[in-house]
């Protein structure tokens, strides 16, 4: 039998999780959930919570959405595993409704990993190969993900460690709150500097360029319009690719589309994903154009569980569900529901500097002075706290760790949207 006390799990950890791993905890203090359904979490005793976290952007399509755990259970009963060697059915679907989902006239192929990071670190060998050109550029407060080379195209400090991989330049973030260019600069003084740092702080050949479509752990930062096509045009002027990280705002996340990138009528020539593809089970993917892909054939990669057929069948339930139970549209119509709170409140609590984003991924930014937008990290903490009491599961991110994130699994409903306005209500006033 499972102990489920905290104490019993918090010892075991603190024993024999490595100090890389059992340090993760951004709260005050250790949660345990036994049990999820759609957009509820339980904990042992049975209290429930919203959230909006969304297992960290995992939890598509709801936690443990029926459909894809029957998919992936009827998968597992039949045949768990099977490398991509061998030529099974389940990754060969999902691959061809993935294709399908991208811009129309490409040919678009796909390879399947584990995780974003995988597909991040595939990305960029991919980009490399094809260009022949070493050099990428990535976005300050951007993450990618925990491999050596996903960190080398992190920009947020905190995530980063000692020997990473060079060949690569950073560009300031077209951050549209508190970017170097001033507020609502738009996309055009950042795309100048991304052909300074072209000139600058590169050979000037490029391999490419890596941008979220909606920044993540940087706290919810759009593109402007403009931006994203803006800079695949510099960048293959400069002879490389634009990939386009869509680990978190993808799947219909942003609402209006069902990949982050089409705001801009942008056609990448890689696209990276995973989270919400699997709804919790591990499956990333790099999406790329088929002449792009091509010359790898020449020294393939083989990762052991990429189009693994059980995580695939969850995968491919998760692309019926959102075709199928309005996801993208709900996404669109909840979250604007959610922003619309997020600014009655902004107007309220002078502590809230900036609201933004767009469908189900959201963020308010707490600062000490409007004026000066010093961020406020203690209270952006201590309101993510009191959220946790009042049974909201948020995510606290940005570079100064003064934002608080919402992206909660996308079939959160216009009933939720009214019981997380309130707790956040409470949670400001109880400061
Ligand atoms: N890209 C983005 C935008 C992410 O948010 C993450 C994970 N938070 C990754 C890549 C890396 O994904 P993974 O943790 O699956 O390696």
């Amino acid at each position: 039998t499972t102990d489920w006390s905290i104490e019993a799990t918090a010892k075991r950890r603190d024993t024999y999780y490595a100090a890389s791993q059992k340090k993760f905890v951004p709260f005050a203090a250790p949660m345990v959930f036994k049990r999820g359904s759609m957009q509820y979490l339980w904990d042992p005793e049975g209290r429930k919570y919203i959230d909006l976290l969304g297992m960290n952007v995992c939890i598509s399509v709801g936690h443990s959405h029926p459909r894809v755990v029957a998919a992936a259970m009827a998968q597992a009963q039949e045949l768990t595993h099977c490398t991509t060697m061998f030529y099974h059915p389940t990754p060969a679907h999902l691959a061809e409704e993935l294709a399908a989902t991208m811009p129309k006239g490409h040919d678009w192929v796909v390879h399947f990993t584990n995780s974003g990071a995988e597909a991040i670190d595939l990305a960029m060998t991919m980009a490399r190969t094809f260009t022949g050109n070493l050099d990428l550029l990535a976005l300050r407060t951007a993450y990618h993900g925990p491999t050596a080379a996903a960190q080398s195209v992190t920009g947020i400090s905190s995530w980063r460690h000692p020997g990473m991989p060079g060949n690569v330049a950073f560009v300031a973030e077209p951050n549209q709150y508190r970017g170097i260019f001033g507020e609502n600069a738009g996309a055009a003084p950042y795309l100048d500097e991304i052909e300074r740092v072209i000139a600058t702080s590169t050979t000037g050949q490029l391999a490419g360029i890596l941008v979220e479509s909606v920044q993540g752990y940087g706290g919810v930062i759009e593109m402007p319009p403009g931006y994203m096509s803006g800079a695949a045009e510099r960048v293959r002027a400069a002879g490389g690719l634009y990939i386009a990280d869509e680990v978190q705002s993808g799947f219909g996340r942003t609402g209006d589309h069902m990949w982050g990138f089409q705001a801009d009528n942008l056609v990448p020539d890689i696209v990276v994903m995973a989270k919400g593809i699997g709804n919790g089970f591990p499956l990333g993917a790099v999406v790329a154009r088929k002449e792009i892909a091509a010359p790898m054939a020449e020294k393939f990669m083989f990762h052991t569980y990429g189009a693994n057929p059980t995580n695939c069948a969850a995968g491919r339930a998760v692309l019926q569900v959102i075709r199928e139970e309005n996801t993208q549209e709900n996404a669109r119509e909840v979250g604007a529901a959610l922003l619309g709170h997020l600014h009655d409140l902004k107007a309220k609590y002078p502590v809230i500097g900036d609201v933004r984003g767009r469908g189900l991924m959201l963020a308010i930014e707490m600062v000490k002075d409007r004026k000066t937008k010093e961020p406020d990290r203690d209270v952006t903490a201590a309101v993510f706290e009191e959220c946790r009491k009042q049974g909201l599961i948020l995510s606290k991110s940005g570079a100064y760790q003064s934002c608080l994130r919402m992206v909660p699994p996308m079939c959160l409903t216009r009933e939720d949207v009214v019981d997380v306005a309130e707790g956040l209500e409470r949670a400001f006033s109880a400061l």
